[in-house]
């Protein structure tokens, strides 16, 4: 078998490379989330519009020492399940310092449904400057928000192109206010979680103007949050590739605003 044989063979198994192709280098920092510390985590659960259908949980995970509020959301579209069980997944991670908090299925409806929008359109449209969000699903997440006042701020999505190579597709992309760490964020995946043999699937790094109705430029504009948009791709990778990518991207944002101790969890760095 030649060398692009075994290249076509590992594609067409299901892409599941992806992610796990420097699991030495990438695996650090995901591991040192999901591992308990010395000092134990405080975990509540909230809900949000309690008996609406909307009604969905919030959990708020807090770790020994003090920091800054990162808030992770899943399932804002209905039809993206990696955001939805990576952000199931965080809640139950072992942050060393600060709060964090999660809400991974912020669309229920859509989710039930399975489908990008719920009740009244696509819910990532409702955060408009100068006006108060647009549905009830908007308002109460925004006064959860509110409430939580996060200093970071991870929308969890995928696409079904890539940025850059499809047109009107945004996948394989971090969309991030001025001040977050966007670049660091891709040059992390594209590190620990891209094989050379597929240099389309690389992150993109790209900053945002702040003024739209995204959920996370309303975040940046109240809050003054580093806010992230996380987009991976449906495009040749499995849902297990696309948890994978998601998974990383969200170990590495809480390392780096604090929340994970591990520098980059090369080398055996863990607590
Ligand atoms: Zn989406």
């Amino acid at each position: 078998m030649t060398r692009w044989e075994v290249l076509v063979t590992d594609i067409l198994a299901g892409t599941t490379v992806v992610g796990r192709e420097n699991a030495s280098a990438g695996a650090g920092l995901v591991a040192a989330a999901r591992r308990p510390g010395g000092e134990p985590v405080r975990t509540e659960t909230e809900t949000i519009l309690p008996g609406t259908r909307h009604e969905t949980p919030l959990y708020v995970v807090d770790a020994p020492k003090a920091g800054p509020t990162v808030m992770v959301t899943g399932g804002i579209h209905g039809d993206e399940p990696n955001g939805i069980e990576v952000a199931r997944e965080a809640a139950s991670w072992y942050p060393d310092a600060g709060r964090l908090v999660v809400i991974p299925e912020a669309n229920r409806v859509a989710i039930e449904n399975g489908r990008r929008d719920g009740v009244g359109g696509d819910l990532n449209r409702q955060f408009p400057p100068d006006r108060p969000p647009e549905t009830e699903l908007a308002r109460g997440l925004w006064t959860t928000i509110e409430r939580h006042a996060p200093d970071v701020f991870l929308d969890l999505h995928r696409s079904l192109g890539i940025y850059g190579v499809h047109p009107r597709y945004v996948g394989q992309a971090i969309f991030h206010s001025p001040s977050a760490r966007g670049e660091e964020l891709a040059a992390y995946l594209n590190e620990v979680a891209i094989p050379w043999y597929m240099p389309f699937h690389r992150f993109t790094a790209a900053t945002s103007m702040m003024g739209g109705p995204l959920l996370f430029h309303a975040v940046d504009r109240e809050f003054g949050a580093d806010a992230y948009l996380f987009e991976t791709t449906a495009f040749l990778l499995d849902q297990e590739a696309k948890n994978e990518l998601t998974r990383h991207a969200v170990a590495k944002v809480l390392s780096l605003h604090g929340l994970l101790e591990a520098a980059d969890g090369r080398g055996g760095v863990g607590r």
